[in-house]
């Protein structure tokens, strides 16, 4: 009996200093990143950049997986919705088979209501999003509103020859050729100014999407790693 609670003293003991040691990062969004050492604890907020056909959606489900939080793409809860034929996809229906951008009042709102479910309380992968300045300065204020570890953004760079041939050989409806340049341009006009934004703020990694999907994969985690 007396040996029992030696034991449970002892434990509890060992369990005060297993607590795991935390670093700080930050980087000059201002925000911190708490780190831990498993896969379980940290909490790892990124989004995943480039043009159309740079591989975000390939890369975002692999990270997904392998550190369990969740793969946002805001073009897939659109099509969602399309699919759906509710009212914000009959709005929005048009404007994506012209690959055209969905209003940024429209998206930050979907994105606000999808990173405060309990699922992305670890964190989450952003695919698609933000594409442009205010989306960006919006997901700023949601994250400080809802608290953050720090945002890390990683821009998948990927020839414009590589892109058409990619986006060519995808079956999407908004996949035609018209609507693929037309989406290419809107990427350089609106989204391209995102780079310099989150190199401001030294939050950005540019790895080259030009090469096979596990090199490519091999070098998003590297970074992912050093920076947790
Ligand atoms: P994606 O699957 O990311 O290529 O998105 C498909 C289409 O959905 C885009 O061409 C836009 O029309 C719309 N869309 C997706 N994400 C956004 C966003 N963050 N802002 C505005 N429109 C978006």
């Amino acid at each position: 009996m007396r040996h029992g609670f030696d034991v449970i003293l002892l434990v509890l003991f060992g369990l005060l200093f297993a607590v795991p040691v935390y670093g700080e990062g930050k980087n000059d969004s201002g925000m911190k990143n708490e780190r831990a050492d498993t896969l379980e604890t940290i909490t790892m907020q990124v989004i995943i950049m480039g043009p159309p056909g740079a591989g975000k959606g390939t890369q975002a489900k692999k990270i997904s997986e392998k550190y369990r939080i969740p793969h946002i793409s805001t073009g897939d809860i659109l099509r969602a919705e399309v699919e759906k034929g509710s009212e914000l996809g009959g709005k929005v229906k048009d404007i994506m088979e012209r690959g055209e951008l969905v209003a940024d009042e429209i998206v930050l709102g979907l994105v606000e209501k999808r990173v405060v479910e309990p699922d992305c309380g670890r964190g989450f992968i952003l695919d698609g999003f933000p594409r442009t300045i205010p989306q960006a300065e919006g997901l700023d204020k949601i994250l400080e509103k809802h608290g953050t570890a720090g945002i890390w953004v990683i821009d998948l760079v990927v020839p414009e020859e590589e892109l058409l041939r990619r986006l060519l050989a995808r079956k999407r409806p908004d996949d035609t050729e018209s609507t693929i340049r037309n989406r290419i341009r809107v990427y350089h006009e609106k989204t391209a100014p995102l780079i310099h934004y989150y190199e401001k703020k030294k939050a950005l990694f540019s790895i080259n999407g030009d090469q096979p999907i596990g090199k490519v994969y091999l070098e998003i985690d590297s970074v992912l790693t050093n920076i947790r």
